[in-house]
């Protein structure tokens, strides 16, 4: 059976009303023995600093705590403004704004934020690239898992999805005890021995629908959010009942293995960054996908950008008339940035020729952590996966071997893998979340997502 996580989205800073709801089901669960995940909204943290709710703050106390953005709906929500900066620069403002929150979680719990929960669907690659920056190296609520409830490394975030939510059965209360168990093992078995997620938003226990400050792109000045509307007492205290007698029933009966975020954290940290020696390049250089994609790995796993980086690494260490460098290391970098240059023609290079380039595109990488897009060789410029392919190529198979004199430039798929496979490819951004402007699409976004599948592997 999986292990499970409770996950709370803690996001509700515009209605006061329902700060009750997180101090009850931080409550209940400590009631019950359990451990649960508080996702916190910087600006619910300061909301409940500001309205004097020091009960809710010391209840979060018995729990794990997460990040959940610091603004969530207020626009620019991240995937707007991601898709109009450049990388960088989205960066940075992720940086700026949600340092900015995750010091203020922390500040106001006590907790440093073991993970980050993305608002509504709005995330784009550069957040599971910074979050682990600011010392949040989980992304729960994540867009993308190597299998159901297993995590996949992605762009330097361990990501991991939702799969379960109290909120489904919130209208319809006829049999709903039974039918919240019945999933829950449903779920716990179809897992194996991975996770499942079981979330809610608190707030919603006491509202009855979300605020809509902020809904398909408005952005009304503070002095104007109004709070959500609330529930019938009658159909609050019914969901109560059958809520704290579901959290009992897991307590008591099921008793599963129940997980935090730090814990799947322990379960899968990267450690440092592997080495792989001279017959470890050879066979790598033999193994390496035409399509760029992990690749098992003695026991592990490399991702197809560190497969770049130490066939690309071997030649930048290579010398021509000389052997083989002893040692390279396999860095964890990011895809590429840009649209890939795409190789239109075969041609060859000397080898001499292929190392220059392969030095250049490796401190390029060590300059900003990512995999350039675009690489010269003598007129013809080459995408990440060309190159890769060229270098793996240059590698002599054989121990006693040397250098070829000249090697072959071939035309190679840009795109990795993963980008194909269904869940992946079918990613978007319209329609996903009532919070942005209408026709908000993402494009530039789904494609960097794309292109950050060469980091991935799984967990
Ligand atoms: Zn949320």
């Amino acid at each position: 059976m999986a292990r499970l996580i409770f996950s709370f989205d803690s996001e509700d800073y515009e209605t006061p009303a329902a700060d009750d709801t997180e101090l009850w089901w931080a409550r209940t669960l400590t009631r019950h023995g359990l451990t649960g995940c508080f996702c916190l909204v910087g600006e619910l943290a300061r909301a409940l600093r500001t309205r004097g709710r020091r009960d809710v703050v010391e209840a979060y106390q018995a729990h794990e705590i997460a990040f959940h953005s610091d603004m969530h709906s207020a626009h620019p929500t991240h995937a707007e403004y991601l898709e109009e900066l450049d990388w960088d620069a989205g960066v940075e403002r992720l940086l700026r704004e949600e340092g900015r929150g995750i010091a203020d979680v922390r500040s106001i719990t006590g907790q440093q934020p073991s993970a980050y929960v993305k608002p509504g669907n709005s995330w784009g690659p550069q957040t599971a690239a910074t979050l682990p920056r600011l010392g949040v190296p989980i992304f729960a609520d994540a867009p993308l898992e190597w299998a159901p409830g297993v995590p996949i490394w992605y762009a330097g975030s361990l990501c991991l999805k939702y799969h379960l939510h109290f909120d489904g059965y919130f209208r319809d209360p006829e049999d709903r005890l039974a039918r919240m168990q019945r999933d829950l093992l449903h779920l716990l078995e179809a897992h194996g021995d991975g996770y499942v997620v079981m979330y809610t938003h608190p707030c919603r226990l006491y509202t009855a629908a979300f605020p809509d400050n902020f809904t398909a792109g408005k952005n009304p000045p503070r002095s104007e959010w109004r709070p959500a509307p609330l529930r019938p007492e009658a159909e609050r205290e019914a969901l109560k009942r059958d809520f704290d007698a579901f959290v009992r029933w897991v307590a008591r009966d099921l008793k599963p293995e129940m997980a935090t975020y730090r814990q799947v954290y322990e379960a899968h940290a990267p450690g440092r960054e592997r080495w792989l020696n001279r017959d470890q390049v050879r066979r790598l250089a033999g193994a390496a996908p035409p399509a760029p994609g992990p690749l098992q790995w003695e026991g592990g796993w490399l991702s197809a950008a560190e497969q770049w980086s130490v066939l690309v690494g071997a030649l930048a260490l290579g010398e021509v008339h000389l052997t083989w460098p002893k040692q390279v290391a396999a860095r964890r970098l990011l895809g590429p940035v840009e649209t890939p240059a795409r190789l239109e023609a075969t041609s060859t290079a000397a080898i001499g020729e292929l190392m220059a380039a392969a030095r250049s595109a490796l401190q390029d990488a060590e300059r900003t952590g990512r995999m350039p897009a675009s690489v010269s060789v003598r007129d013809a410029k080459l995408g990440p996966n060309a190159l890769m392919q060229a270098c793996a190529r240059a590698i002599p198979r054989h121990f006693r071997a040397r250098w070829p004199e000249r090697v072959t430039l071939t035309p190679a798929d840009e795109t990795p893998a993963l980008a194909h496979r269904a869940d992946f490819a079918a990613l978007r951004f319209q329609h996903t979340w009532s919070i942005f402007p209408p026709g908000f699409e993402g494009r530039r976004l789904l494609e960097l997502a794309r292109l950050q599948a060469w980091s991935a592997r799984p967990a």
